[in-house]
């Protein structure tokens, strides 16, 4: 951490939840929300919450929304300077609802809003300047201007001797334009921490099958890799062939959204704070696995103190 802060980048948004499981919105029906969300946006929550020095960079429109989500990161000890006020868009949104078989309908209001409104500024730049990691989330290279921001961003924090994450988030049928697959492939080799879930694994290496995924991205240069697995826990693996299988948290879910990105947020934070990767796999699983136990895409997202709670009073899965 002595380098300086972890820098997130990307879309920032509210969510609004539908309150029942089915399909769409077709029809009036009881919404719970404005939620502070986006995926770039709960990584930097989690890293905040359990006491690691965070920034982020994004924007969000000059209304309600946009306050719930600065007021939010601002009381997790994220500092928000560099997120700016667009005054023209509005911040950006999903509306989600759960159908009975788990997966989502959404209606989203994003590349068109104040989300995908931000880029190089001065103050991005300082910032930039004295940070000590860069977290990318794949979704974010849609963003052209969060593009922008994250090739400046990863040349500068490498060169004085920071590290970057990525988290791939990209589902596997996703097909990207060759510029931004380059990109993608660009960062992945430069990650010192990936974070893949389940399939991203496999995409992200370009090949099949979990070993030779592995062993392909450490080929071509990756430092650390934590697979994501659900409920089901997760794998730590390290270039020198070590592997940890951390079992998940027997929990309740309410709402799965969020999960990979507080599990990454707090096992990037406790790595950083100088833990092994063993210790950071708790305090992530924990992360991930309180954060689903309550309604709202960051809502569970855990301090120190109540993360130490919850690891004390929950069995895992054997
Ligand atoms: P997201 O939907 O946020 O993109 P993801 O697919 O990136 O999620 P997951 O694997 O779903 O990530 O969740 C990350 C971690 O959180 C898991 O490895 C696990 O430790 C924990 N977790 C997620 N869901 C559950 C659950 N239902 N029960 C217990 N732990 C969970
Ligand atoms: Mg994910």
């Amino acid at each position: 951490d002595h380098l300086g802060p972890t820098v997130c980048v990307g879309e920032i948004l509210v969510e609004i939840v539908a309150t029942t499981v089915g399909d769409g919105f077709r029809e009036a029906q009881p919404l719970i929300g404005p939620f502070a969300s986006g995926a770039p946006a709960i990584f930097i929550s989690q890293c905040g919450r359990l006491g690691g020095a965070a920034a982020m960079v994004g924007a969000v429109g000059n209304d309600d929304f946009g306050h719930v989500n600065i007021d939010r990161l601002r009381r997790d000890g994220v500092d928000v300077s560099t997120i700016s006020i667009d005054p023209d868009y509005p911040t950006g949104s999903a509306f989600v609802r759960y159908r009975k078989d788990g997966s989502r309908d959404f209606v989203y209001n994003i590349a068109r809003s104040a989300a995908a409104r931000f880029g190089w500024s001065q103050g991005v730049r300082d910032l930039i300047n004295r940070s000590g990691h860069l977290h990318v989330m794949g979704s974010a290279l849609s963003v052209p201007s969060a593009r922008e921001v994250i090739d400046k961003a990863v040349d500068i924090v490498k060169a004085r001797g920071g590290t970057l994450s990525v988290d791939p988030n990209i589902r596997k049928e996703l097909q990207l334009d060759e510029d931004t697959e380059r990109r993608f492939a660009r960062l992945v080799s430069a990650a010192d921490l990936l974070l893949p879930s389940g399939e991203e694994l496999e995409r992200a290496a370009s090949v099949s099958g979990e070993a030779e995924a592995i062993r392909r991205l450490f080929e071509v240069g990756v430092k650390e890799i934590v697979l994501k697995r659900g409920s089901l826990g997760a794998t730590y693996f390290g270039r020198d062939g070590d592997r940890i299988d951390a079992p998940a948290f027997l929990v309740d879910e309410v709402d799965p959204t969020g999960a990979g990105d507080c599990f990454g947020g707090a096992y990037l934070t406790c790595r950083r704070l100088g833990m092994s990767p063993d210790e950071a796999l708790t305090y992530g699983s924990a992360a991930g696995a309180r954060n689903v136990t309550i309604r709202g895409p960051m809502e569970g997202a855990g301090t120190r103190q109540e993360l130490d709670a919850f690891i004390a009073s929950t069995e895992r899965r054997s």
